[in-house]
């Protein structure tokens, strides 16, 4: 018989948010006259922005004529939208990022999922506890692990974010390849100051390490001096990958849209030691396996670009902001402590106990779902992720109903 990849037998039994989904269900199932308020799953609420609207609408009348129709685009985006991005969101902060250097994709979660297949199989890895989960997942699927031991993988170098650090860790001491970091981070909101992410450049110069920047969340940095891209760092152009979506920025997560830069002056060796660009390689596996995002959706995330579209997705952002701000100043004012929320849409609340048995309390009492931090890793044990995506109804309903049950 056909055997499987055993690799998959190494990962957790269940993604976490079928855990919580399943202890949601037998609530709701027990309990079918408490509504619930999730402020669980990091999914937006709002509608897309009038801009992208216009633009989806626009397309879908091209592709209604013969002489406008589009089939098949550039498997790496089009034009339109790379020179967009390329100006916009890397030249504009005085990055040198070019359009040919950028790779539009359907999600940020398929390309941090995919990237770890251009490097070898005994690649070195140091990865973020608490993490977003695919960055670990994918690297057991790819057997570049041992077995899962009281939480943790053998063969990744964990970087722990707890209070003592501020939840951004430093370079370990010992020598890594590959390197996973997240800012503004899920799931603890932190951000990485100018001088943090040098050393993260200098470290990855050092040891010929590349490093994974997924910076899903760039577009609600607001305190001025943190970077909004790794490139911003000098030197980062020879060590670095960043990822971006229009998710989070824009309300795409159901549209799909997102996009990887791999700079051509990025170079890792062959085990016989010839150098490689990683643009080729990535350019390679990206026209093999992708066929590019629709048009109509590359029209809307350009739109994103336009007057209109900066302040329609300035206006989204700063309204999930401002629940953040609300559930910081709740948990701050019930006398717990917290990080997150001023740059970034999640509020990681230390909770000073167990935190599956805090997630059943607040579902149980306050009917409202937080995300266990457990669940994000180790490191992640005595802490809850609250999540801004909601409407100010809801959230202001949830706090309300989080103090009564904590006072
Ligand atoms: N990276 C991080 C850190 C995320 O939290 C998420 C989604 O929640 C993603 C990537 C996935 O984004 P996308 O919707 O573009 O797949």
């Amino acid at each position: 018989m056909i055997r499987i990849n055993e690799h998959f037998t190494k990962l957790k039994a269940s993604y976490l948010f079928a855990d919580i989904a399943k202890r949601v269900n037998a609530y709701v199932a027990a309990n079918p006259d408490k509504p619930i308020i999730r402020l669980g799953i990091g999914d937006v609420t709002e509608p897309l922005p009038p801009v992208a609207i216009a633009a989806l609408h626009a397309a879908t009348d091209e592709m209604a004529h013969r002489t406008t129709f589009k089939g098949y685009g550039p498997e790496q985006g089009y034009a339109f939208l790379r020179e967009a991005i390329a100006q916009h969101d890397f030249q504009a902060l005085g990055a040198k990022i070019e359009a040919d250097e950028i790779f539009v994709s359907d999600g940020s979660k398929c390309d941090v999922a995919n990237i770890q297949e251009i490097f070898a199989a005994d690649t070195r890895l140091a990865i973020p506890d608490p993490v977003y989960p695919v960055y670990v997942d994918t690297n057991v699927m790819a057997g570049r692990t041992g077995a899962n031991i009281d939480g943790r993988y053998e063969g990744i170098t964990y970087l722990e974010s707890t209070a003592a650090n501020g939840y951004v860790p430093a370079p370990p001491a010992n020598a890594t390849d590959l390197i996973y970091l997240c800012f503004p981070n899920n799931p603890t909101g932190a951000v990485a100051t100018r001088e943090q992410l040098t050393a993260w450049v200098a470290y990855a110069r050092k040891h010929n390490a590349v490093i994974l920047y997924d910076a899903a969340y760039e577009a609600y940095v607001r305190t001025p001096g943190i970077p909004r891209s790794i490139y911003e760092i000098e030197g980062a152009r020879e060590v670095a990958i960043e990822f971006r979506s229009y998710s989070k920025l824009a309300g795409f997560t159901g549209l799909r849209c997102a996009y990887t830069v791999v700079p051509k002056t990025l170079k890792a060796r062959d085990a016989a030691g010839n150098e490689h660009t990683l643009h080729a390689l990535w350019n390679r596996r990206h026209t093999t396996k992708f066929n590019g995002v629709s048009y109509p959706v590359q029209k809307a995330a350009a739109a994103v670009y336009t007057e209109a579209g900066k302040k329609q997705t300035r206006d989204l952002t700063d309204f999930y902001l401002g629940n953040a701000k609300l559930i910081r100043e709740a948990v701050t004012k019930l006398g717990f402590t917290c990080i997150g929320g001023d740059n970034a849409p999640y509020i990681w609340v230390n909770t000073g106990r167990d935190s599956w048995e805090f997630f059943d309390l607040l579902l149980n009492q306050a009917q409202v779902v937080c995300t266990p931090g457990a669940g994000f890793g180790k490191c992640g044990e005595g802490h809850v992720r609250i999540s801004a995506f909601n409407s100010r109804e809801n959230v202001v309903a949830a706090l309300a109903r989080i103090a009564a049950t904590l006072k």
